[in-house]
């Protein structure tokens, strides 16, 4: 039995992985990695959505975070505003792009995106992030491209993309070695790919939490299902009606319309859906493999409303079968 943790142990803690701050003989499971509390003192996003995923009433998390919650939320719907004003190609070239483009050189992505980069405003520079930042430089996710997070356990940083260090994308950096050089990282994950620091200047920016969260993560298994329902001989189109829907699929006589969501958490994604109507009738909503355990809960959240809800796997087994049944 480990002794419990001085005051100002606890409150350390607070900023790391939460596995470091329980007791050892309680198993930390997938609430492990989760840091509460980043370094300007705020509630994780990450935190938050998983408080309300296990219903901890919403107003005890409101008292004290409605400014960084409303904010968010007010930033998702600018973008939506900003991007809904697209003519459709320039909608779709616009999705596209925030998927390849989460972060960059301000000269490279002003030739990405060819004067509109102003206009859109979803950037912002990584210098004034210091969440992602070691010894003055970040680190691209090689899945997602977006900056990885930085949390320190001991002498030594442990970088990893929010998204993606259930898939393997974890790092260590120790940073006080070389210090004449940037720093390097070690992969400690499966998905670890060697992975360069850059310079945390002005000229390097990422797209905005929101942007990234809701744009460039569900863009990204978008574009997984199309390849696969392409390498299938599916004809595919991606964000035929600019917001409607994200992807139509059609193989033999079958058609998918997809909304893919990558929400944190699946009962808020559950709440967001279940006053509106589907855009489509029988419009599928597919979520991340990692939510499979989620999947009959949104089900019965919104499938009065008209929606069917199945997990990433679970589109690609049915493309499967309608691909059995045309041939
Ligand atoms: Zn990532």
């Amino acid at each position: 039995m480990t002794a419990p943790p001085s005051m100002a142990e606890f409150r350390r803690g607070l900023a790391g992985p939460l596995r470091l701050l329980l007791p050892g003989d309680i198993p930390a499971d997938e609430v492990g990695d989760l840091v509460l509390l980043d370094e300007a003192g705020q509630l994780h996003d990450e935190a938050l959505d998983l408080g309300l995923e296990h219903l901890v009433p919403r107003a005890a998390w409101d008292e004290h975070w409605s400014w960084a919650r409303v904010n968010a939320e007010q930033e998702e719907r600018r973008v939506y505003e900003v991007l809904r004003r697209l003519p459709p190609k320039e909608y779709t070239r616009v999705r596209g792009r925030l998927v390849r483009h989460a972060s960059g050189e301000l000269t490279r992505l002003r030739r990405v995106w060819d004067g509109m980069l102003g206009q859109l405003d979803l950037y912002e520079p990584i210098s004034t992030w210091q969440w992602c930042q070691v010894r003055g430089y970040w680190f691209a996710c090689p899945l997602c491209r977006w900056p990885m997070r930085v949390s320190q356990s001991g002498a030594v940083r442990e970088v990893r993309c929010e998204a993606h260090a259930r898939d393997g994308v974890i790092y260590t950096c120790n940073p006080d070695r070389m210090t004449n050089r940037a720093p390097q990282l070690q992969p400690a994950g499966a998905a670890a790919t060697a992975v360069r620091a850059k310079p945390a200047t002005a000229e390097h920016l990422a797209l905005t939490r929101t942007t990234w969260r809701y744009m460039t993560l569900p863009g990204l298994l978008e574009c997984g299902l199309q390849d696969h329902a392409r390498s299938l001989g599916a004809r595919v189109s991606m964000w035929p009606h600019k917001d409607r829907y994200d992807l139509k699929i059609t193989l033999g006589r079958r058609m998918w319309k997809v909304d893919a969501k990558a929400w944190a958490s699946v009962t808020k994604l559950g709440d967001a859906l279940k006053d509106i109507d589907p855009a489509e009738p029988g419009l599928i909503i597919v979520i991340p493999d990692h939510q499979r355990n989620s999947r009959e809960l949104l089900q019965r959240m919104i499938g009065r409303r008209g929606y069917r809800v199945l997990t990433a796997a679970g589109l690609i087994a049915e493309l499967a079968d309608g691909k059995a049944e045309r041939t």
